[in-house]
């Protein structure tokens, strides 16, 4: 569900837009997008009409889906404190402890005490520090940009009274939303325009918050 996220953001961008800015805005857009695809199979309405589930059946899973969700996102948020921090670090200072400020982010962030010795580069154990440098915080923008998205397709676009988690499925108005507002632009505009032009307001936390961490 997350990569068919990134897909159908990179097949809805419009062939009118110059070929060298046909792509994602920024990872922050494709990659909330991408993730607000990959929460849809743990809401209702993705498991009753698109999974075909028992409603009892799938009331009863939701709940637990969703609170694994919630914590998925939080300790996720939390990863990425360390990412970013450890690789501003890493860049600014190469020549410094970098096992023990590995070792430090992971305690204050993720409550994770160190081994008896930091010598071993276990930083690079994950994986992104190496294959994608700089990228984490994407995630967590991603995140923030799609809970912001979904909050403005319920209170504007289809005005439902529950916003927490909704796959919108056949929801045409939902469709023509994300399409003509979000991927058609391509890389028209910075991803910061992009979500203020679609949503009213630049990137903000508020809505992550309200889906997440209330
Ligand atoms: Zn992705």
């Amino acid at each position: 569900m997350h990569e068919i996220g990134h897909a159908v953001y990179d097949n809805n961008i419009s062939r009118d837009v110059p070929f060298l800015l046909r792509e994602a805005s920024h990872s922050i857009t494709t990659e909330g997008i991408a993730m607000m695809f990959g929460a849809m199979v743990k809401s209702e309405d993705w498991l009753t009409k698109i999974r075909r589930l028992d409603p009892d059946d799938a009331a009863r899973v939701v709940t637990a889906a969703k609170k694994a969700l919630r914590r998925e996102k939080i300790l996720f948020a939390r990863w990425t404190q360390v990412m970013v921090r450890f690789e501003h670090g890493m860049y600014t200072n190469p020549d410094q402890d970098l096992g023990k400020l590995w070792w430090g982010l992971k305690k204050q962030y993720q409550l994770l005490p160190a081994p008896e010795s930091t010598d071993r580069p276990d930083y690079a154990a994950k994986v992104h520090i190496l294959t994608t440098p700089v990228y984490y915080h994407s995630y967590l923008m991603g995140d923030l940009f799609a809970a912001q998205v979904q909050h403005h397709i319920a209170t504007k676009v289809l005005k439902p009274s529950d916003h927490k988690i909704t796959a919108f499925v056949g929801d045409t108005k939902a469709g023509d939303y994300l399409r003509d507002q979000i991927f058609a632009p391509g890389n028209l505009h910075s991803w910061n325009e992009l979500t203020r032009r679609a949503t009213g307001e630049p990137l903000t936390a508020r809505y992550f918050a309200e889906q997440f961490v209330r």
